[in-house]
């Protein structure tokens, strides 16, 4: 037997982890960060009172076991039943979850390249291998590719994840029309475009449409993410996620955003759907070519977006480089705040790119 002092941690670990590294984004502080997409507007002001409030009831006990408030208002936010919608601490727990839920170990996921980064890697954490399947030239899901990938899960994105656009809903009803497994639509921007099939999802027997309270709701910090489909899929999904993973006082903000920020949310969508394209205007003055965005964010493409990422940061402003995009190339993706900050991204960008 071997000596039990010689296997190290990447030996006891399990063996497809080897290849997967810590999460780790460039988290250094800067004067005006348009890096991650979360909200530039604070916090929504009821979700602010309720937190305020927190230290008056009471964390010695656990919350509840699978969030009841909270579905009950994420349901009538959406127009669904509360039996509809499972929660989790981020979306990112609801995406890993509903993997572990409905993937076995070997099994493929596919998604789109480009689409968010984190879910090839909950796929592989979870022992699945992921199928890649490219956007189209004006970057919309391939359908047809998806269909033909001999997948077990299929993950779709829109408002996609790093280029900004929505999926044309043609493409997204022919992947959900044409799979027998489950497809899980990732809506993390859906406040900011008009196309969601949330409440479809509720109709349908393997849809499964995730959001998030991190991004339009302005409540990244709290970790608050939901599903919503069929009841049936739903409590798969509870299984795997497990009780307990919503805190209170997370879950008292986050009722108080859902019934009574709505519209303080709505006005500051509206300024960001302005600003996105009075920015995307300013670029092509400019000379750069921005794709069209359905979210809080434009991606820039440019050469060289390592440098000059850092050359902004150094100007005071962080946007997040993606290297080398299929079938884009280097691309900068800044997230879209009041039009003060838009004004310092676009002269931090001219002075990298001078
Ligand atoms: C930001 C983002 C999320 C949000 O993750 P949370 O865990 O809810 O903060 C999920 N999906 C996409 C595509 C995102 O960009």
């Amino acid at each position: 037997m071997q000596n039990p002092d010689n296997r190290s941690a990447l030996e006891v670990a399990r063996r497809s982890y080897r290849d997967i590294s810590l999460y780790a984004p460039d988290r250094a502080p800067c004067r005006i960060d348009l890096s991650d997409n979360t909200s530039l507007f604070g916090v929504p002001p009821h979700a602010l009172a309720a937190l305020r409030a927190a230290s008056e009831f009471s964390v010695t006990r656990y919350p509840s076991v699978y969030s009841g408030d909270l579905k009950t208002v994420i349901a009538e936010y959406i127009g669904v039943l509360p039996e509809n919608v499972v929660t989790g601490c981020g979306s990112d727990d609801v995406l890993d979850s509903a993997i572990r839920a409905f993937g076995e170990p070997g099994d493929t996921l596919a998604t789109a390249n480009p689409s968010f980064a984190m879910v090839p890697l909950f796929a592989r954490m979870n022992g699945l291998s992921v199928a890649e399947i490219r956007l189209t030239e004006n970057q919309d899901v391939d359908a047809r590719g998806f269909l033909g990938a001999n997948a077990d899960i299929i993950y779709l994105c829109s408002p996609n994840n790093p280029t900004g656009n929505a999926a044309s809903p043609d493409s997204v009803a022919t992947v959900i029309a044409g799979f027998d497994g489950v497809v899980i639509l990732d809506e993390a921007y859906a406040e900011f475009t008009d196309r969601s099939f949330a409440r479809e999802a509720a109709t349908l027997p393997r849809l499964l449409v995730v959001r998030t309270l991190s991004k339009a709701f302005g409540l990244a910090g709290l970790r608050i993410g939901y599903g919503i489909g069929d009841p049936g899929l739903i409590r798969e999904v509870e299984k795997s996620r497990g009780p307990y993973k919503v805190s209170s006082a997370a879950e008292q903000a986050a009722v108080r955003a859902l019934s009574e920020d709505r519209d303080w949310v709505r006005r500051m969508v509206e300024e960001v759907r302005g600003n996105r394209g009075r920015f995307i205007d300013e670029l092509r003055r400019i000379g750069l070519n921005p794709l069209s965005s359905d979210s809080n964010f434009v991606l820039v493409p440019v050469r060289n977006a390592s440098q000059v990422a850092r050359d902004m940061r150094e100007r005071g402003v962080a946007v997040r480089p993606f290297p080398a995009l299929a079938r884009i190339g280097d691309a900068i993706r800044v997230s879209v705040g009041p039009w003060d900050m838009m004004q310092d991204a676009l002269n931090a960008l001219e002075f990298a790119l001078a």
